[in-house]
């Protein structure tokens, strides 16, 4: 796992943003995972002003989110793929066709959507780079504490502590979604690279155990130890726990120094 901690949360949107630039330059048509949520807005806005300098084109990106809210529709403004919309597609010149979501309409069947989901997926070859938020309590997706370590896309329960962290998308009157189709935490770590971005204090426990905790379903972001190439690019505050955060900022900077020679 490369580790990467930077001075601030606005370094952690470039640094990643710069990763993903990078994949599509070499890759035109490169299938990427998508995240919702506070930490991916300034990624996007960074994408977004690279696309409007005219540095890069996303006409043929391809992307997959991890999750949907259930019985939500897609123009409810609190839906992931309103948000989507607003926060990056809208800015950028991406093919909407290519851009996907669960469709997690009331009247449709979970198991149908996950696997007409799973399925398109592979049929595209699968993803080169899934980005990643992290939950405070460790979940990836909505891979809640306890997920199967090896699920696939499937409808999931939120926990009270996500429904909580979530509540400031949704005012007071409105009804905020218990449920969600999410990608497995076996379809995320089919993904050939994935990148985690955490920023703040707020952060801080579920990245110690992400990168320095026993592999547990008690924090399913652990299992990406398993993965043959995750970075995880966090800002001082999220690092503020790690026991070994000297070390992961020397070994950044051997990495640097080899990539100069
Ligand atoms: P946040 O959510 O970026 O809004 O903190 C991350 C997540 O729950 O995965």
């Amino acid at each position: 796992m490369e580790v990467v901690i930077l001075n601030n949360s606005a370094s952690v949107a470039v640094y990643g943003a710069t990763i993903i630039v990078e994949l599509i330059r070499t890759k035109r048509n490169a299938v990427l995972g998508l995240a919702t949520g506070s930490t991916p807005v300034a990624l996007y806005q960074e994408l977004a002003r690279r696309y409007q300098e005219g540095s890069i084109s996303f006409k043929e990106v391809i992307t997959f989110n991890l999750d949907e809210y259930f019985d939500i529709k897609p123009d409810n403004p609190q839906s992931y793929r309103s948000y989507m919309n607003r926060e990056f597609f809208d800015l950028i010149d991406i093919n909407l066709a290519n851009t996907h979501l669960p469709d997690a309409r009331y009247g449709t069947h979970a198991s149908q959507i996950s696997s007409e989901y799973e399925r398109a997926i592979k049929d595209v070859g699968g993803m080169d780079l899934q980005l990643l938020g992290i939950g405070t309590n460790g979940h990836i997706g909505f891979n809640e504490p306890t997920s199967s370590m090896v699920s696939r896309t499937r409808i999931k329960t939120l926990t009270r502590k996500t429904i909580k962290d979530n509540s400031r998308f949704f005012d007071k009157q409105g009804k905020q979604p218990h449920l969600a189709i999410t990608m497995g935490i076996g379809s995320i770590m089919e993904s050939r690279r994935v990148m985690l971005l955490a920023t703040g204090e707020r952060k801080a426990c579920a990245i110690k155990n992400t990168i320095e905790g026993p592999v547990s379903a008690m924090c399913p972001a652990s299992i990406l130890q398993f993965h043959k190439q995750v970075i995880v690019i966090i800002d001082e505050a999220a690092a503020a726990e790690l026991e070994h955060g000297e070390y992961y900022k020397w070994a950044y900077r051997q990495q640097q120094s080899l990539i100069e020679i």
